[in-house]
């Protein structure tokens, strides 16, 4: 046990990369959320923009940012978040990973991405707060990211805050379109339906329902072409424990169908150690 206080898990919607620098509801929220919450001990960030076959955990004593975005203002080009790194706290998360059954490594050598840094930035501006970032596989179901977030719930209980960071809905190719033709940009009635079912799932703590979401959610194909900005949400919501219930803390829209939403998990009862 710790003197830091439990933590609750996070889903972060990032949106486009230019949140760190325009105004926007969405933004405007994550610059007032960091303060809301516990001060967190360290933050684990699982994000939709590292992609690997197995699940790697940065371990880097002090991090780049990695600017993986392209065609965007030079000033988002200059950002940086020089948070430090934990890598005690990244071997603890691979032995619990493998403990689990997970097939996991530590890697030396990696940034953290603007998934993880943009939200960060907005959170936690002063970076004073040690983040270690975990990666997706996409090769592997909503099932398996759920198991990934259970294995890290335990270090809720010693003051560390869990982040998934993805998006809410995310149809790359309608973005491109409407980025053409803003004419364009309203937000689309599939778009709404997907997520009021997901803020209506996770309120009702029904697990079993968002780890089968491909075949029950209304519109996922359209929501989701891919998996990988919605795999995130799985890692937080097993994070809060099989016990939990999503509250969404922020709605909208960027973007016409970039969906927005923010989640704060919370167990009913604590993790187990
Ligand atoms: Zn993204």
């Amino acid at each position: 046990m710790t003197d830091h206080p439990p933590m609750p898990s996070v889903f972060i919607s990032h949106g486009a990369p230019t949140l760190a620098l325009e105004d926007a509801p969405a933004r405007r929220f994550l610059c007032g959320f960091g303060a809301t919450l516990p001060r967190p001990r360290a933050i684990v960030v699982v994000s939709a923009h590292w992609e690997t076959t197995a699940i790697r955990v940065t371990g880097a004593a002090r991090h780049e940012v990695i600017h993986d975005f392209f065609g965007f203002d030079e000033a988002l080009y200059r950002l940086r978040y020089p948070a430090p790194g934990a890598p005690e706290l990244a071997d603890d998360i691979v032995a619990r990973l493998r403990a689990d059954g997970m097939e996991a490594a530590r890697d030396d050598t990696r940034g953290i991405d603007h998934g993880a840094w943009v939200p960060l930035m907005l959170m936690y501006p002063d970076h004073d707060v040690p983040v270690v970032q975990v990666s997706i596989c996409p090769a592997r179901n909503a099932g398996f990211h759920w198991q990934l977030g259970a294995a890290l719930a335990p270090l809720r209980e010693t003051g560390i805050l869990v982040m998934g960071s993805g998006a809410v809905t995310h149809n790359l190719g309608e973005f491109r379109q409407q980025r053409c033709d803003p004419a364009s940009m309203r937000t689309p009635d599939y778009a709404r339906a997907f997520a009021d079912w997901v803020a209506a799932t996770l309120g009702s703590g029904d697990a079993q329902a968002l780890i089968e979401w491909r075949a029950r959610a209304p519109h996922a194909a359209r929501a989701h072409p891919s998996d990988d900005h919605f795999l995130p949400l799985h890692a937080a919501a097993g994070a809060a424990g099989p016990d939990f219930h999503g509250r969404r803390v922020h709605a909208g829209f960027m973007f016409g169908a970039i969906g927005m939403d923010n989640y704060l998990f919370e167990a009913r009862s604590p993790a187990p150690h």
